[in-house]
């Protein structure tokens, strides 16, 4: 019988909660495109639930203990003391959320010669060194589109809250003040501004969607090109390179996948040519743009405001610079784990177990790595070699 080891969030500070805003969460029965959404044999928690944090076990614990497995969660997972380092030596399956990533680096998958499968519950598995899962064969899976709708509303709320200035007069008005000038000063319409996706996969093309009926002007760049209907259907400018993208938008998303083509795109070299005053949405991976040269940005004026809900390392230490620098709408790495991804990615979680124990083929679309090689949806997104080698560094 297995091992299986979780690596979740903390609770809420004030406990896992009792009752929840609302009933339930819609169901959907596909995504845009027809894929379906997870179908294992059955559930254990109501959707609606908190899952992903330590109390809520991603649901699993009926089910695997009924199989006769062991499941250890956990949210301990920094450092060689740590619950997860301790764990891992004799675990077979690892699982972990983006927004809380248990770093699999090369060196810890070395020290887990039992290790056969490492589940994403939800989207991006660059916290994994797929180099190394290659290497050792083990089989990375990740629950495709579960959440990608959840970031793409997280996209459109980030641009309107910066463009509009929203955090800072909501602020005011906590503060007891009615500074209509301190607010409006920064506050423009989206309407009528150039935005541009960096990636129009399912979470980009979803966002160009979404922006649409804005009356805004939408380009794109991606390695391949969307159907001309699409682009026909959005009015949607396609540039070959986020270089030659940039300098024309006054809003940029960034939503490609961390790999080599990807990490630090975004330098003061590629910024530097964006428009005075342009806007800069990143909820793909913190990696993705320079760290230092975000906060220069801000500080400049070059980027008149920089949000998104991804970091490095995660949790982002107290001290990361884009707590403090100007004109940020920072969250914590929120925008796909919303109650109603939750429901969805822990249910592929369990369509993934239940394939794996059973020997049943995981659904290609889910598959990363698998047999020594990117396989599935890994081998169209990801390119050999590893941006992060799923460290902390
Ligand atoms: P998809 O695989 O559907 O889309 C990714 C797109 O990025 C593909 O169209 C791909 O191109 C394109 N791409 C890859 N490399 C480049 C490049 N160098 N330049 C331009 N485009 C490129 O993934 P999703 O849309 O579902 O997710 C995208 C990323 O968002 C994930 O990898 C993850 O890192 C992040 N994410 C963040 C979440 C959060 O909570 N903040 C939650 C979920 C995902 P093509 O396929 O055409 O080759």
């Amino acid at each position: 019988m297995a091992k299986v080891l979780c690596v979740l969030y903390d609770d809420p500070v004030g406990g896992y909660p009792e009752s929840y805003p609302r009933d339930g969460v819609p169901g959907l029965s596909s995504y845009p495109g027809g894929q379906t959404v997870p179908s294992p044999r059955a559930l254990d928690f109501v959707p609606g639930q908190l899952l992903g944090s330590v109390s809520g076990e991603l649901g699993l614990r009926r089910f695997l203990e009924a199989a006769g497995h062991e499941l250890v969660v956990t949210s301990d997972k920094e450092g060689p003391e740590s619950v997860f380092d301790r764990e891992l030596a004799d675990a077979e399956v690892v699982i972990s959320q983006p927004f809380w990533p248990a770093y699999l680096t090369a060196e810890r998958i070395a020290r887990a010669p039992k290790l056969k499968l490492a589940v994403t519950a939800g989207i991006g598995s660059d916290h994994v060194d797929l180099e190394a899962a290659v290497g050792a064969g083990i089989t990375v899976a990740e629950v495709t589109y579960s959440n990608s709708i959840s970031v793409a509303e997280h996209v459109v709320m980030m641009i309107l809250s910066l463009v509009r200035n929203y955090l800072p007069s909501h602020d005011w008005v906590v503060k007891g003040g009615w500074n209509i000038a301190d607010c409006v000063a920064r506050s423009y319409d989206v309407e009528g501004m150039t935005v541009g996706t960096v990636a129009a996969g399912r979470i980009g093309l979803a966002v160009l969607r979404r922006l649409a009926p804005f009356d805004v002007d939408l380009h794109y760049t991606d390695r391949h090109r969307l159907p001309e209907e699409t682009e026909r259907e959005l009015g949607l400018t396609f540039h070959g390179s986020a270089a030659a993208m940039v300098p024309v938008c006054d809003v940029v998303t960034v939503n490609a996948p961390l790999h080599p083509e990807t990490e630090h795109l975004f330098d003061d070299d590629l910024i530097g040519t964006m428009k005075r005053g342009a806007y800069l949405v990143n909820t793909a991976r913190a990696k993705i743009c320079d760290r230092d040269a975000v906060v220069r940005a801000l500080e400049s004026g070059r980027l008149a405001g920089y949000a998104g809900d991804v970091w490095f390392p995660q949790p982002a230490p107290a001290d990361h610079p884009w707590r403090t620098m100007p004109n940020e709408g920072m969250t914590p790495h929120i925008s796909g784990s919303s109650l109603s991804a939750q429901a969805r990615y822990a249910a592929g979680t369990r369509e993934i177990l239940e394939c794996f124990f059973e020997g049943r083929p995981i659904r290609d679309e889910y598959l990363i790595v698998e047999g020594g090689r990117l396989a599935g949806t890994g081998a169209h997104s990801y390119s050999p070699g590893n941006a992060t080698g799923g460290a902390v560094s």
